[in-house]
């Protein structure tokens, strides 16, 4: 079943010059074209924006001086713009981006150790309309293009300094469900991997999905693709419809059906996310019920103590009882770990710096 979970690919308005940020060789190659340049000079600006992540034309020294005045003349270089950053004291920072049409969407970079992730956003809003998110109250606005989802990858590397080979993962849970948007995360995920641009790992890319069987049924037919991971919140049909209107078209046993089904490289794994709400989600008959369901298919299980926002009417679960789920799982053979909530201090469950902005 699709329909109503479907949307469009994005139509923006354009100025007259066209942005050559987020566009791939082909698309480099007809331009050049039009210009009247050789097709080498295709593959020196995909270098230069993708590979030194330049943002400026000036920058692209390996190209006349004339072509880059003619470049600066007929089209735009311009990546997401960073709005407001929040840093948290935990070191990761929230930035609030805004897009061409002035749209926000929000990108958190996390460094941990030597290893840096990032979460990114895929729509404007959400459709999906679960209930503890603070994306889901904005409602659909519309799915963010391949170049808006790279350059907030292109942006962020360049606010924080990385280096081209700095090890760095991504993970698709900011804003909006990128099943419903596959085309273009699909687009942007060839640009990120492309080992001649920003060359990061495949196996470092995930996709979190609030369970559209169709589009893990989609992506599961890809050759080269994100890892999956699943954002599952309930263990029950009854409060999963409650929560994540999405579980009313496909239930429980019809996303366990498709993650069985969805093809795995070796050694590879599902991710479940579950977010513990005190008295809602953190029971023990909950802990096994979750333990039957990731017992289903090769998984590891991600719990995720609430993170309180204003006006939500949840709690974060005891300690003692993210211990005893965290062990009831273990002694199912199940590897479990808890993710701590990263920029609590900063508005930062996904989609709460957008909306304040929006509001
Ligand atoms: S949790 Fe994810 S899928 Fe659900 S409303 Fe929020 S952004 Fe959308």
């Amino acid at each position: 079943m699709t329909g109503a979970w479907e949307r469009p690919a994005p139509e923006l308005a354009s100025g007259p010059n066209p942005n050559v940020a987020g566009l791939g060789l082909e698309a480099l190659r007809a331009l050049v074209a039009a210009l009247g340049e050789s097709p080498f000079r295709a593959a020196q600006i995909h270098e230069g924006l993708y590979r030194h992540r330049w943002t400026r034309w000036e920058q692209f020294t390996s190209l006349s001086k004339a072509l880059r005045a003619r470049l600066q003349a007929s089209t735009e270089l311009r990546w997401p713009e960073i709005m407001e950053s929040v840093g948290s004291e935990d070191g990761s920072t929230k930035h609030a981006f805004r897009l061409e049409d002035g749209s926000l969407v929000e990108g958190v970079h996390m460094p941990y150790g030597d290893r840096t992730t990032l979460c990114l956003s895929s729509q404007v809003g959400c459709a999906m309309g679960c209930t503890f998110c603070a994306t889901g109250l904005m409602g659909i606005q519309r799915n963010l293009t391949a170049g808006e989802i790279t350059g907030q990858v292109v942006t962020m590397l360049n606010a924080h300094g990385h280096a081209g080979n700095d090890p760095v993962n991504l993970v698709f849970m900011g804003m909006g469900e990128p099943l419903h948007n596959l085309d273009q995360v699909m687009a942007a995920f060839a640009l990120l991997t492309d080992p001649k641009g920003l060359a990061l790992s495949p196996r470092r890319i995930t996709l979190s999905t609030s369970g559209l069987v169709s589009g893990i049924q989609r992506l599961g037919a890809y050759a080269r693709r994100p890892r999956l991971a699943l954002s599952l919140n309930a263990t029950t049909d009854a409060y999963r419809d409650r929560i994540m209107p999405v579980n009313r078209v496909w239930n429980l046993a019809a996303l366990a059906a498709a993650l069985k089904a969805f093809p795995l490289e070796h050694g590879e794994r599902i991710t479940l996310e579950y977010v513990l709400l005190q008295g809602v989600t953190d029971s023990l008959e909950d802990g096994r019920r979750l333990a039957a369901f990731a017992q289903q298919f090769p998984s590891k299980v991600n719990l995720i103590p609430f993170n309180p926002h204003e006006g939500s009417g949840f709690e974060p679960p005891s300690e003692e009882r993210i211990a005893e789920l965290c062990g009831l799982l273990a002694a199912k053979g199940l590897t479990v770990s808890v993710r701590r909530s990263r920029g609590q201090d900063v508005a930062g469950a996904c989609g709460q710096l957008a909306r304040r902005h929006q509001d």
